[in-house]
């Protein structure tokens, strides 16, 4: 067999330009006519184009990026920048048309807010509903945010009486619970083991005269387990009917949404004896606490200063405007800025709020301890690789001071006084 000859000079000097013009290789290979099939990138284009035209500058936009949480506050009111950062893909929502069964959550929800307990409760749900059964939610009053936590259905209990779901009626929930399993048959009820949600399934257990299996710790599909005599010892059951979870010891569900479908509760909720008329208890209310002084550990609401704070008497009225509890990093503290019993982190307080505005704090690791157990964190902060704009669910990339009226301003509005805001 023959094959041709090969030639490397030959072939060196097809990559070389014209003699006349000195032998340079031939880089320009975009003039090739035979075409590679793909585009060829052109690095140096795309790296321009990552530049704010004209300057030197990369462009640190990132609300331009879909997924990106990050708002960039141009001067100007707040709500015009903020909607641009809120462009995600909506995902699927699941439906779930006929389960096999249903697992029954009902969550504490106050103030109508499912809590990271409620839905770490949900999580647990999930795992026991597996793919065949349904995940209900009671909802004893307005609830928002099922779906995402991960309900297929959502059975609101109807008061007749008109009762404010936020009172204090330990009795007659129970009694509403209890009809609302009755009537709907779960194969497992699952509560919040918290001073409400322990209480009301206590009294549950009672009523339907079924066991309740406390305090558990680890869900799966065929067993619930919790600790026992002082932790030595962990006792195992299958799943029974009611059960109680504890806080942070089930991840809440991270799946698409799901449906959240709404039907129909028990027709009529008992009354008499079942409710609290009649009872020791004669009337009980809700006594919301001044967020100025609760102490910083059982506040709900904190927002903090750091040292990119320097006009603190404007933080102070955002602090009030916005009914918060205030905080402060500890250099603040140190410097007499603040007072101590107002320093968030590991040598301060640990906090357990809902909600944490860090105004020109860094992030440092013993802060960052103190906001672990924080649902959202709003970050203001003009370093955008600051570590607590990487803590945060919304970060605004701007000088407090410029952040702080104009959240004034924006407040003032909402609550009709223009004129008050400065
Ligand atoms: C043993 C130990 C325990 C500690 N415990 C705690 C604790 O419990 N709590 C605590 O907080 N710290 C604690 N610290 C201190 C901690 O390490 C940090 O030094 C401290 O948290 C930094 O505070 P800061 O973020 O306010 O200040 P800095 O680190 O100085 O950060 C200031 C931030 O503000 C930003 N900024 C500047 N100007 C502006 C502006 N105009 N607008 C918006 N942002 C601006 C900057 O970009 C920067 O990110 C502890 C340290 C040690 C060693």
């Amino acid at each position: 067999m023959t094959r041709p000859r090969r030639d490397p000079r030959a072939e060196r000097a097809a990559f070389l330009v014209a003699p006349g013009e000195g032998a340079r290789p031939r880089l320009d290979r975009t003039s090739r006519r035979d075409g590679g099939g793909r585009p060829r990138r052109d690095p140096r284009r795309e790296r321009d184009g990552q530049r704010v035209p004209g300057t030197l500058r990369p462009r640190y936009d990132l609300s331009q990026v879909a997924l990106s949480r990050v708002a960039r506050i141009e001067a100007g009111p707040v709500h015009e920048a903020l909607p641009r950062a809120v462009q995600a893909p909506v995902p699927k929502v699941v439906v779930l048309d006929a389960p096999a069964f249903l697992v029954l959550v009902v969550p504490d929800a106050a103030g109508g807010r499912l809590s990271t307990h409620d839905r770490q409760v949900l999580g647990a749900a999930r795992l026991l509903a597996g793919r065949e059964g349904g995940v209900a939610l009671l909802a004893l009053g307005p609830c928002e945010g099922s779906g995402p936590a991960g309900a297929d259905r959502l059975v609101r209990l109807d008061d007749p009486d008109g009762h404010d779901p936020e009172s204090y009626d330990p009795a007659g929930r129970a009694a509403r619970v209890a009809a609302a399993i009755g009537e709907l048959r779960p194969r497992h009820v699952l509560f919040p083991e918290s001073p409400d949600g322990g209480d009301l399934a206590r009294r549950v257990a009672v009523r339907l005269r079924q066991p309740l299996f406390s305090d558990v710790e680890a869900v799966a599909a065929a067993s619930l387990a919790r600790p026992a005599r002082g932790r030595r010892v962990e006792q195992r059951a299958a799943p029974g009917l009611l059960a109680t979870l504890s806080s942070d010891a089930v991840a809440d569900y991270a799946g698409p949404p799901r449906e959240a479908r709404e039907i129909a509760g028990p027709a009529e909720a008992p009354v008499g004896k079942d409710s609290s008329k009649g009872t020791a208890i004669l009337s009980a209310t809700t006594i919301p606490a001044d967020p100025a002084t609760v102490p910083l550990g059982l506040a709900s609401f904190v927002t903090a200063a750091g040292s990119g704070v320097t006009d603190l008497a404007t933080f102070r009225q955002v602090v009030a405007a916005l009914h918060a509890t205030p905080g402060a990093s500890r250099v603040l503290c140190d410097a007499g800025l603040m007072p101590r019993a107002s320093q968030v982190g590991a040598s301060g307080t640990v906090l357990a709020a809902t909600c944490y505005v860090a105004l020109g704090i860094s992030g440092a690791p013993q802060h960052l301890q103190g906001v672990a157990g924080c649902e959202h964190v709003v970050a203001v902060n003009t370093d955008l690789h600051a570590a607590m704009i990487e803590r945060a669910g919304l970060a605004i990339v701007q000088d407090a001071q410029a952040v702080m009226p104009a959240l004034l301003r924006l407040l003032a509005q909402e609550a009709g006084r223009p004129g008050e805001a400065p």
